[in-house]
C-alpha cells in the first residue's frame, strides 16, 4: 500500500463486522438496515433487468433518475438544479464524495472537515494529496454543536473546500441553523466550496427539518450537495448516489468519476427514480419507525448503565461506557462481541484528535425491533 493510504488500514466496519460474525454477535456496528425498501422499488429493478436495461447507462446517469433527483430537491427544499448539467449520478454517496474531492482539491490544498468525520473523507482527501484540517464538535448538554472559534480559525488562504455532514454520522446530530449560517458566512467570506453529505436527509426525528447548506445566502453557487438512495430507501447494497450543484463544480466531480467507475450500475437507476417520485410516504413511515428504534436502543443503553447522547436523526446513537468502568472505546468494542454478543464501533475511528472521543462508542439502531430487543437483553449482562 502507498504511504498516503497506509494510515487508514482496514475500515473499522470490516474489523468489527468480522468480530461480530466470529462471535455470532448482534451487529450494531455497521450502519445498514436489516429490512428491505418499498416493494414497488424492488419490483422496478427486477423489471428493468427483465426488460434488458443491463448495459452501460449514460456516464452522468439515466435521464429519468437525474430528472427525479431534480424534482425531489425542488419539491423538498426549493433548490432548482438543471438535470442535464447540474446533477451527476454516482456509485453511492461514497463516489460522490471521492469524485468531488479528487475533482476539486489540488495537492497540498486544505480540506476542512468536522470531527468526528465519516471515515471515507480523510482517505479520499489523502488520495487527492490534500491536507485535512479538522474542526471538532463539542458536547453541549446531551447533544453536540460546532466549535465556532475553531471553525473560523480553520479557514486559510489555502482552503479548497469544507465537507459538512448533517445529519451527522456518527453522533446523530443535526447541525443547528446558526452553525450552518456560520459555515455559510465563512465560505462566502473566504470564497470556499462546500461539499455537503446529506445521506440521512429524510431521517430526522422529533419534528426536526433538514436545512441544506445550499439554501443559505451565497451558497447555491458554491455547494456540491450529496445524497444517496441507500438510507432513504433501505438499499445500501445498490450503491446509487448523486451530487448536485453548479455546472462547473459538477463537471469537476464528473471528470474524476468517469475514471473511478465510468458509470453506475444500470437497473437500479430507474428503480430509484420510481421511488423518489412515488415512495416518499414509505420513507416518512420508515423514519417514524426509526425514531421508535432510537428510543428503544437509547433506553436499553441507559438501563445497562451507559451515558447516552441525544440522537436527533439518522442511524446512530453514541454512548459513554465510563460509568461502567471502561474508558477506552476501541478496547471496549474489541471485547464486546465475545463478552456479551453485541458489536458496536468506537468513535475514535472517526477522528484525528482521539482524546476527547477516546471513550465514546457508536451503536446503530437501523435494525428490526426484535434485533434491538435481543441486543438490549444481552447488554444487561455487562
Ligand atoms: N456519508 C455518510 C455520512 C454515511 O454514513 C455513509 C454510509 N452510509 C455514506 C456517506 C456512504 O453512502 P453510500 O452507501 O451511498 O455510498
Ligand atoms: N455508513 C455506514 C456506517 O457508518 C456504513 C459504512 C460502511 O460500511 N463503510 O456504518
Amino acid at each position: 500500500t502507498v504511504s498516503r493510504l497506509r494510515p487508514f488500514g482496514t475500515t473499522i466496519f470490516a474489523e468489527m463486522s468480522a468480530l461480530a460474525i466470529e462471535h455470532s454477535a448482534v451487529n450494531l456496528g455497521q450502519g445498514f438496515p436489516d429490512t428491505d425498501g418499498p416493494s414497488s422499488m424492488l419490483e422496478a429493478a427486477q423489471r428493468a433487468i427483465a426488460e434488458g436495461h443491463n448495459q452501460y447507462p449514460p456516464g452522468i446517469g439515466i435521464p429519468e433518475l437525474r430528472h427525479a433527483v431534480a424534482r425531489h430537491q425542488l419539491h423538498h427544499y426549493g433548490l432548482d438544479y438543471d438535470p442535464d448539467s447540474e446533477i451527476l449520478i454516482t456509485v453511492g454517496a461514497t463516489e460522490a464524495i471521492a469524485g468531488s474531492v479528487v475533482g476539486l482539491v489540488e495537492p497540498g490544498h486544505e480540506v476542512i472537515m468536522v470531527e468526528p468525520y465519516y471515515d471515507s473523507y480523510a482517505a479520499t482527501v489523502a488520495m487527492a494529496g490534500g491536507v485535512r484540517r479538522t474542526v471538532p464538535l463539542i458536547a453541549d448538554g446531551d447533544g453536540f454543536r460546532l466549535d465556532r472559534s475553531r471553525l473560523a480559525e480553520a479557514f486559510t488562504p489555502n482552503t479548497a473546500l469544507i465537507m459538512v455532514n448533517t445529519p451527522h454520522n456518527p453522533t446523530g446530530t443535526v447541525l443547528s441553523d446558526d452553525d450552518l449560517a456560520e459555515i455559510a458566512a465563512l465560505c462566502v467570506e473566504h470564497d470556499v466550496i462546500a461539499v455537503t453529505d446529506e445521506v440521512y436527509e429524510h431521517l430526522l426525528f422529533d419534528g426536526r427539518v433538514q436545512r441544506p447548506l445550499a439554501t443559505f445566502p451565497g451558497m447555491r453557487q458554491r455547494t456540491l450537495r450529496i445524497s444517496s438512495a441507500a438510507k432513504t430507501f433501505n438499499c445500501t447494497g445498490w450503491k446509487v448516489g448523486w451530487v448536485s450543484g453548479p455546472a462547473d463544480l459538477v463537471a469537476a466531480a464528473r471528470s474524476a468519476k468517469q475514471f473511478m467507475s465510468y458509470v453506475g450500475s444500470g437497473p437500479f437507476q430507474p428503480a430509484v427514480a420510481h421511488a423518489l417520485d412515488n415512495e416518499m410516504a414509505w420513507v416518512h413511515t420508515s423514519s417514524a419507525e426509526l425514531a421508535t428504534k432510537r428510543d428503544l436502543l437509547s433506553t436499553a443503553l441507559q438501563d445497562a448503565g451507559f451515558g447516552v447522547h441525544r440522537s436527533e436523526a439518522g442511524y446512530f446513537v453514541c454512548a459513554d461506557p465510563r460509568p461502567l468502568g471502561y474508558d477506552d472505546g476501541a478496547e471496549f468494542c474489541r471485547m464486546l462481541p465475545e463478552r456479551i454478543g453485541v458489536a458496536a464501533v468506537p468513535v475514535s475511528a472517526f477522528v484525528d484528535d482521539v482524546e476527547p472521543w477516546r471513550h465514546m462508542i457508536r451503536f446503530a439502531f437501523s435494525k428490526r425491533e426484535d434485533v434491538i430487543a435481543e441486543a438490549a437483553r444481552r447488554l444487561r449482562h455487562l
